[in-house]
């Protein structure tokens, strides 16, 4: 289980950091880190949260969320993920769905006033029986209780526990409609924290900036679970993503590996004061979550220095990560390719509509099996049954090629591919060309719908800053010769951001939702 992993790196690397917050400066070793979740664990158990009781947690990244999730796991509570950019009736919604008897929570976080929107929710949620927030007296009691406590009684209660287990839900981001509840077990997560550790090659050497949402599985299982395997350092480097305090935290703390969603790295990279970091000490790092355009690989390895930097591809369901790119792969196979399958792990390719395998270098879904596919969606069997086959498959709707050495490129999702005139196009080919005009920061493209070809093209572009205004015509005139005659994009709409989820997704439901309106 999680807690006699913690156990055991305790015991090797008692001395060494464990977690730091770099905005407020609080840090913790291993044995001292140990100590707090222990207390945050007997707190909890005084409050009367037993094993299998819903833990919900709501917030930023900081300490206090760590800890929660390392001591909801020694008591074989599940920790329920809340997102931090939810609103009223999505956080109803994840209370009463997953049946949260106390939620843990900050506050507030940016415009979100949190304690106002559980007071508000209260009421609708039945279930839910204790609220703690950060730096109230609750959560300070608990804690106070938590040390008092007889650390012999977690003993007592690991025996208890089984590694299959259900010890987490994590919602997944919402980038193509509405968050399912996935269910993990402390082996699911586990190994892939473990995995993922190994893939960066960790030791107690490593400290890593973990800059994506603790919410979400990049952060608490890529980010926490990989280091704590190791003996590594996590470094928080602020509550939300701020590109020049990541910068800043990574120089300050000598970090050795940066995590990120490639628009992080693409902010960082575009900071104004980026030259002034001294980032010398970075070797590693994962991109993960979204395609990775090539160029921003490029100087993620020449300007930050990541030269081991790792492109891992995954889903929530999958406690994420299902396949990676490894050091000593080529530049041209990190840059193209999200890897082979990880250890322990299957990949297959399918068509979709027969299930059979395809060929080695032809296009199918993404189906894979192993120790990280999750137990399923919390209640929801006939929506786990949709995706995790008799055979344990989970079928991961994202649309691959696997070459004949095994490397996987994903070219999309199902949902999101055009059918323009019975042709199948890939946004992710077009947004890679866009992507070379010299004028284009950022660009998306989803399909809309047309009277004549079924679904028309619609780019959407985000300039670099003093650009001159970019026309419809300029860019197809751009793609002429470049581009199949039916990859161009019809329409080019000009925006300051795209829709995005918090993990830093870009929705392309939302998008096509706002076309609707743009092109009426
Ligand atoms: P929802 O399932 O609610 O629509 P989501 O699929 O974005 O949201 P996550 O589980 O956070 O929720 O994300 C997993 C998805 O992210 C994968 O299915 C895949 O489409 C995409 N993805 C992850 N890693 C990569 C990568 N390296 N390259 C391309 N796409 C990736
Ligand atoms: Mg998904």
């Amino acid at each position: 289980t999680i807690g006699d992993n913690l156990r055991r790196t305790v015991e090797r690397v008692p001395d060494r950091d464990a977690l730091i917050e770099h905005s407020t400066g609080r840090r913790w070793t291993y044995r001292e880190f140990d100590a707090e979740v222990d207390a945050v664990a007997l707190g909890l158990l005084d409050a009367g949260i037993t094993k299998g009781d819903r833990v919900g947690i709501w917030g930023p990244n900081r300490a206090e969320w760590t800890l929660t999730q390392y001591a909801t796991a020694k008591i074989g509570a599940i920790l329920v993920n809340i997102n931090p950019a939810y609103r009223l009736h999505e956080l109803e919604y994840v209370l009463n769905q997953a049946g949260i008897r106390m939620l843990v929570a900050a506050r507030s976080f940016k415009t979100s006033d949190y304690a106002g929107m559980i007071a508000e929710a209260r009421p609708k949620c039945p279930a839910l029986e204790q609220v703690v927030l950060f730096d109230d007296p609750e959560w300070l009691q608990l804690l106070e209780n938590g040390r008092a406590g007889d650390r012999n009684r977690l003993r007592q209660v690991a025996e208890t526990l089984s590694a299959d287990d259900a010890i987490n839900i994590q919602y997944t981001s919402g980038t193509t409609g509405f968050p399912k509840g996935a269910t993990l077990s402390h082996h699911n997560i586990l190994n892939n924290g473990f995995f993922v550790g190994e893939l960066c090659g960790y030791t107690e050497a490593d400290r890593v900036a973990i800059v994506p949402p603790f919410y979400h599985c990049f952060g608490m299982v890529m980010g926490n679970l990989a280091c704590t395997s190791h003996g590594s350092a996590m470094v928080i480097p602020s509550e939300g993503f701020d590109p020049g305090t990541a910068l800043a935290a990574v120089a300050a703390e000598r970090c050795t590996s940066l995590y990120g969603v490639p628009t992080m790295f693409i902010a960082e990279l575009d900071h104004p004061e980026f030259e002034s970091f001294d980032l010398s000490s970075l070797r590693t790092g994962i991109m993960a979550g979204s395609p990775c355009p090539v160029e921003v690989m490029k100087q993620v390895i020449d300007r930050m220095g990541m030269s081991e930097v790792a492109i891992c591809y995954g889903m929530t369901e999958t406690s994420p990560v299902s396949t990676q790119t490894r050091a000593d792969d080529s530049l041209e196979r990190r840059v193209s390719t999200v890897g082979r399958v990880g250890p322990h792990l299957e990949v297959k390719i399918v068509d979709p509509t027969t299930g059979l395998t395809v060929p080695r270098g032809e296009p199918g879904e993404l189906c894979t099996r192993g120790y990280s596919v999750m137990l399923g969606y919390w209640e929801q069997p006939e929506k786990t049954a949709e995706v995790i086959d008799s055979a344990r498959w989970m079928h991961t709707g994202d649309l691959a090629v696997m070459d004949s050495d095994g490397y996987v490129s994903i070219t999309g999702r199902i949902k999101d591919m055009v059918i323009r005139g019975g042709e199948n196009v890939y946004p992710r080919e077009i947004e890679e060309f866009l992507y070379t005009h010299p004028d284009v920061l950022d660009a998306q493209v989803i399909g809309v719908p047309d009277d004549r070809y079924g679904e028309e093209l619609m780019a959407w572009v985000r300039l670099r800053e003093g650009a001159p205004e970019l026309t419809a015509e300029a860019l197809r005139e751009f793609c002429t010769g470049k581009l199949a005659h039916y990859k161009i994009p019809r329409y080019v709409h000009v925006v300051d951001d795209f829709p995005m989820t918090v993990t830093g997704k870009v929705r392309k439901v939302e998008m096509r939702e706002r076309a609707r309106d743009i092109l009426d």
